[in-house]
């Protein structure tokens, strides 16, 4: 049996008539661009977050350029942020004209490693971008008090964690997107919460910050063909990806939930496996299931033989990437960052995974890793 590392037409299959009649609704109504789906989409989804105000755009690569670009950084400011998330951040901060500056991850959790954030900071920091890898929120309580010892701007990338929460110190339960000044998502449609196409969104909570946001994603108008804003783009979400995205948002708890009872399985199938698996978290919503080994690449060929779908997320570190050569780090400027891409996995994890082909998966691991 083969075993998919997703199946978006599985979600189709439970849910097919509801879209089906979401998309007719919009094509129907003969508006297509920044109409009553988004606005009502932003709602809902600024509500969720636990956030003021919502920002729909054209993907999460946007939401991550427009964060920095509406809060007027550009050239001379340095942006903290992480190498293991493929090169989204990293582009994003030098489209604006800012400078990356690279600090390495924890080895467990994968996340921004608040010990090393106070000694990258320089007076020309402007803000910290954590990404809550793979589902899990970034440190948040202890990057927040750094950043506020500093004046610092957060952003979150939340593209993996919709739903996702942390307890704040008073043991308040706090939502991905509702820690930061802003928070940038994605709905590419693999995302917990994923559009038929692309799509993103920003959050927050500054009335100021969101209305320079929607200017900025529609040419800099501060009014109809009125421009306020120079350097602005054309960066909206379809009114059929929002009709879209509403059906979706109504199942996103149940389905965070049903990755969480996946996790737990293989959790429990692989606990003594001599394998790494990811810690739980509560409000961990398993956007990926990562595990690692140093025997990593003879059991990723051990899965594709079983026909088991894995997939590596991420294999090479931004600042090991051919474009960002000239940033200026060296191999082993992040060695946490650097050991754990050769190391992890990511295994077969969504909500409609059944326990039958969990179970071939760890099946799988357990015999692959017997053999030396
Ligand atoms: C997917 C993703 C993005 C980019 O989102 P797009 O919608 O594909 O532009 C950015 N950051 C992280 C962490 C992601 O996983």
């Amino acid at each position: 049996m083969i075993v998919p590392f997703g199946d978006l037409k599985r979600q189709y299959a439970r849910i097919g008539a509801e879209l089906d009649a979401a998309l007719h609704r919009s094509v129907a109504s003969g508006w297509y661009i920044l109409g009553s789906e988004v606005q009502a989409f932003e709602q809902e989804f600024a509500a969720y977050c636990g956030a003021d105000h919502c920002i729909a755009v054209a993907s999460g690569f946007d939401a991550l350029y427009l964060a920095l670009a509406g809060l007027g950084i550009g050239h001379g400011d340095e942006v903290i942020t992480v190498a293991n998330a493929c090169v989204y951040q990293v582009a994003a901060i030098l489209q604006t004209g800012a400078t990356p500056v690279l600090v390495d991850v924890d080895p467990t959790c994968h996340n921004l490693d608040p010990e090393r954030l106070e000694a990258a900071i320089t007076p020309r920091t402007r803000a910290i971008m954590p990404v809550h890898l793979y589902g899990r929120l970034a440190p948040m309580t202890a990057i927040n008090a750094i950043a506020a010892r500093h004046n610092l701007a957060v952003v979150e990338d939340a593209a993996q964690a919709h739903g996702a929460w942390a307890a704040t110190a008073e043991g308040t339960p706090r939502r991905a997107g509702s820690w930061g000044v802003c928070a940038c998502f994605s709905f590419y449609p693999s995302k917990n919460l994923g559009a038929l196409g692309d799509g993103g969104a920003l959050v927050t909570n500054d009335a100021a910050l969101a209305e320079q946001l929607r200017r900025l994603r529609f040419y800099g108008w501060g009014s109809k063909y009125v421009a306020t804003e120079a350097g602005g783009r054309n960066s909206r979400l379809d009114e059929l990806q929002a009709a879209v995205l509403r059906v979706k948002l109504r199942y996103l708890d149940q389905w965070n939930a049903l990755r969480r009872e996946r996790a737990a399985w293989y959790a429990d199938l692989l606990s003594d496996a001599p394998l790494e698996l990811p810690p739980d978290a509560p409000g961990h919503i398993y956007h990926l299931y990562v595990i690692a080994s140093d025997r990593r690449n003879a059991l990723r060929d051990h899965l594709v033989a079983a026909g088991i779908g894995c997939d590596v997320h991420y294999p090479m570190p931004v600042h090991l990437q051919p474009a960002y050569a000239h940033l200026g780090y060296r191999a082993g400027a992040l060695p946490v960052t650097e050991r754990q891409a050769e190391r992890i996995l990511s295994l077969p994890l969504f909500p409609e995974l059944t326990r039958a082909e969990v179970d071939q998966v760890a099946a799988a691991l357990r015999s692959g890793g017997q053999q030396q």
